[in-house]
């Protein structure tokens, strides 16, 4: 057996709660999803690996915002790229220790990847992610004048620069994530959810949702199964109420009536259960969203929520 899977890792496969990004923090997270993902390897699967970016992006923006001001500021689609060599570095390598420690040799690789989005996508006149620091309401006057930044109050309090979270349309590097991945190589594709670069190639600062984009992936080079790793079971109704309980499987259709009705927030589980739904409707395959201390009974649909046809 070797079927083709992608795996979307979430922000606890590389920062826990409560932890502030310390680099020995991080090596323990992510050995702990590379010795899953070398048993699933072991087992036959043939496994891309995707990532989230949030914590580590705004690590960078606000360590440029610290330079002095004549330094020039990177502009955010090269940012997403520091971010896909610095956390691929992190799980290749994690890769290639866990392997060795069996014994073996799992060979992994690192794709830095870009996302078409569309320049017509609604996102673009409706900025709605926040990145970066938390600044006060004088500061956000002067980001908006001085760079032209859209700046939104945030809960939490304080502003935050928001940037558009566009669609994610294509993978232009699909077809090299396949060949190696089939070919026998944990290949780690689309972090953050790729760099977002419009049809006629311009690379635009917005901010593509990981799932999303790892879900058009998993269509793109037809993998057998979509599985999304995250900090929770899997999927629940009513969640975080005394009512909550914790679905063992749900119909896609079931799924998108829950999506439509709101049921599931958008900044968090809203787009994984979207993700899903897209790849099983278009796929007639099964995706499954659960937790990655599961990672290897998730992967065999042993546990967290299966999307089902
Ligand atoms: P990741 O970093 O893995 O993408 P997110 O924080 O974006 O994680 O999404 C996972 C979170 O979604 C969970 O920690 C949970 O708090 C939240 N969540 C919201 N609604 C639900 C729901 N209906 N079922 C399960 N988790 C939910
Ligand atoms: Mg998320």
């Amino acid at each position: 057996m070797e079927e083709l899977i992608v795996v979307a890792l979430g922000g606890n496969a590389i920062l826990r709660k409560g932890e502030r990004g310390d680099p020995r923090e991080a090596w323990r997270n992510v050995s702990r999803a590379a010795e899953a993902i070398v048993e699933a390897y072991l087992r036959g699967y043939r496994i891309v690996v995707t990532h989230g970016n949030g914590p580590q992006a705004g690590y960078l923006l606000e360590a440029m915002e610290s330079l002095p001001p004549e330094r020039p500021r990177q502009t955010l689609d090269i940012v997403d790229a520091m971010t896909q060599g610095w956390l691929g570095y992190l799980i290749q390598h994690s890769i290639t220790i866990a392997a060795r420690r069996r014994g073996v040799e799992v060979p992994a690789a690192t794709i830095v990847t870009r996302v078409v989005v569309s320049r017509s996508d609604p996102a673009f006149s409706n900025p709605s992610k926040p990145i970066g620091f938390y600044y006060t309401e004088e500061e956000a006057k002067r980001l908006a004048r001085e760079r032209g930044w859209v700046m939104r109050r945030d809960a939490r309090g304080g502003y935050r620069r928001v940037v558009p979270s566009p669609r994610p349309l294509d993978v232009l590097e699909a077809p090299i994530i396949k060949a190696l991945a089939s070919g026998g190589v944990v290949t780690i594709a689309v972090g953050g959810g790729g760099i977002p670069v419009t049809e006629d190639l311009e690379p635009v600062e917005a901010v593509v949702d990981k799932d999303l984009a790892s879900s058009v992936l998993a269509r793109l080079i037809e993998a057998e199964r979509f599985i999304i790793l995250t900090d929770v079971p899997g999927v629940a109704l009513d969640f975080g109420k005394p009512t909550q309980r914790w679905l063992a499987r749900l119909s896609a259709r079931d799924a998108r009536r829950l999506l439509e009705r709101g049921y599931f927030p958008p900044g968090s589980m809203g787009p994984k259960v979207e993700a899903a739904v897209e790849f099983v409707e278009e796929t007639g395959r099964r995706a499954v969203i659960g937790h990655l201390d599961e990672a290897i009974d998730v992967i065999n649909l042993e546990s967290g929520t299966i999307i089902e046809p």
